[in-house]
């Protein structure tokens, strides 16, 4: 059976594919066959300590994989581009979350779907409203659509 992932892609270091929206560019393509719907690349301030802007994406995966092996999957691109692990809000080629999940909530080991924290962050919600919108955020009934509205109230952009 396929579920569908929507996945943050966030970049603010510049790799061997070139800036950070061409790393999240080239992470969709590593991605593959599974790609179902891609948001546009948004370019965002710096949150924390790290002093470089970032590029976000969300994509929608098709994918047969439960939860733990696509956090697998998604590790082992991150390695692949270079991602250094440890800092956590440090400089980073490439980030990559699983935010939503068709199949509903997931806990396990090192692993939480919904993803902590991705319904009050702007630079997810916005581009996860491109590609679903119509999901409803567990927990709350709430559609993402709706979410994205509510954060865009509380912090209005310039
Ligand atoms: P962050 O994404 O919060 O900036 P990391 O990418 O370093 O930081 O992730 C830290 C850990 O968060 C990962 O090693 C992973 O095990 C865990 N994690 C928990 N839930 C998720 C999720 N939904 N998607 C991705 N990683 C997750
Ligand atoms: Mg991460």
């Amino acid at each position: 059976m396929t579920t569908t992932y929507a996945i943050a892609l966030g970049s603010n270091r510049p790799g061997r594919h070139g800036t950070p929206a061409d790393e999240v560019r080239a992470a969709v393509a590593a991605l593959g066959d599974g790609v179902r719907g891609v948001s546009a690349i948004i370019t965002t301030a710096p949150l924390g300590p790290s002093i470089r802007a970032f590029a976000n994406a969300v994509v929608l995966v098709e994918s047969a994989m439960a939860p733990p092996a696509m956090l697998r999957h998604l590790k082992a691109i991150e390695r692949a581009f270079g991602r250094r692990r440890g800092r956590r809000w440090g400089a980073r080629v490439i980030d990559l979350d699983i935010v939503l999940w068709s199949g509903g909530r997931w806990r396990s080991a090192g692993l939480v779907v919904p993803h902590a924290g991705y319904a009050t962050r702007d630079f997810v919600l916005r581009p996860l409203e491109q590609v679903a919108g119509a999901w409803r955020a567990p927990g709350t009934g709430r559609r993402v659509r709706h979410l994205a509205h509510m954060v865009d109230r509380r912090r209005p952009r310039p």
